[in-house]
């Protein structure tokens, strides 16, 4: 991949930051040591992370809205303009990024719930930054929203919650559709028969996730007392997982593999939702017509790795063919849609 020297220093200064900043984010009495004082102005750090990440997720969500013009093209100068699924798209990820991320859980929460805004207490202070399938066995809520509202919204919508709503996804789209983030995705994603073998490893995860979440059951249930070894788990999924695997590989390496590489090959909830789409046999589909003429920019854009000139074209004959979870890890960003020069492709309804 053909860097500049500005985008070399913009990785020097990245990755380290993005390292650092988990890391006193999730363990910050072990790199700090305990009893010092993190808040900053006083605000907790968690405050602090959110504000940063929503500021840059808003930032460039606001700034595709605004510009009005297509943010996938590859073309230096493009004169098409925003089309109106990325217009709700990044409307979407701006609105529920402020206020659903930031807004309630950081400011109004604390404020109604009596607090002045510069006191401290959150209401909301998960240290995990990433969405897992074990919350689903600690409470009711979780398990309804995890178990019954996410495969219903997959059924009708696929995995579009990867693309419109979840936190990690929103910075995913919105740094894919910046000039060095387009050419990340498009020169550094995985893509080909191995990288879609090594798919196993999310398997792998989910059920991991879903290990801890039963042994969870078990010990609220009080059938089996286990706090040291769940304390355990817990210390080795924080570390391994969310720690090493989403945040260390998913974020600081966005400019070696793409944006997806956590979503693609870590995320519990992915795949989770990829097996609740092909068990549900969902409706939700992209599909190829007979305009193609098979320059393969819609491979290039997907930030999931998937082939997806070949659904569409062989030998540059279009072939009219479609995809959905039942083959392929889709999120609906739209991607491949808004790049092809001949709209070959779209949704199906
Ligand atoms: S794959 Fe997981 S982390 Fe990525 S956007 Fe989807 S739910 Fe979020
Ligand atoms: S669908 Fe569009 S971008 Fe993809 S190969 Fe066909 S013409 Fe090219
Ligand atoms: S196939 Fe198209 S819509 Fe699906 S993830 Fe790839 S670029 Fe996005």
């Amino acid at each position: 991949m053909k860097r500049s020297k500005v985008e070399w220093v913009f990785i020097c200064l990245f990755v380290p930051s993005v390292i650092g900043f988990y890391a006193i984010y999730k363990y910050p009495e072990f790199l700090l040591g305990s009893g010092v004082d993190t808040r900053l102005l006083g605000k907790n750090l968690s405050f602090w992370y959110a504000a940063l990440y929503t500021a840059v997720v808003c930032s460039i969500a606001g700034k595709v809205i605004l510009k009005n013009k297509n943010s996938y093209s590859f073309k230096a100068n493009i004169t098409q303009p925003l089309s109106s699924y990325q217009r709700k798209k990044f409307t979407s990820i701006f609105l529920v990024q402020l206020v659903g991320f930031f807004l309630i859980p950081y400011v109004i929460s604390p404020i109604m719930a009596g607090k002045s805004f510069w006191q401290d207490e959150l209401i909301y202070s998960s240290k995990a930054a990433h969405v897992y399938l074990y919350p689903g066995f600690k409470s009711w809520g979780m398990a309804i929203y995890l178990f019954v509202v996410i495969p219903v919204f997959v059924w009708f919508f696929g995995k579009r919650y990867c693309s419109w709503i979840c936190s990690c996804g929103n910075l995913a789209e919105t740094v894919g559709v910046t000039v060095w983030g387009k050419k990340w995705v498009k020169e550094g994603t995985p893509r080909g028969d191995a990288a879609n073998k090594n798919h196993k490893i999310q398997l792998a995860v989910m059920a991991f996730a879903i290990f801890f979440g039963v042994l969870l059951l078990v010990d609220s249930m009080k059938v089996v007392a286990m706090p040291g070894l769940l304390q355990k788990i817990q210390a080795i999924q924080d570390f391994f997982v969310d720690f090493m695997f989403g945040s260390v590989i998913g974020v600081a390496a966005y400019p070696f593999w793409g944006t997806r590489i956590w979503c693609r090959y870590g995320c519990p909830l992915a795949k989770f939702m990829e097996l609740s789409g092909r068990v549900s046999k969902s409706k939700f589909q992209v599909a190829a017509n007979e305009k193609c003429t098979g320059i393969g920019l819609c491979t290039q854009a997907c930030p999931m790795g998937i082939d997806v000139a070949s659904f569409a074209h062989v030998n540059k004959k279009p072939t009219l063919g479609s995809f959905g979870l039942q083959n392929t890890v889709c999120i609906g960003c739209g991607g491949c849609i808004d790049v092809c020069p001949t709209k070959a492709l779209s949704f199906k309804k």
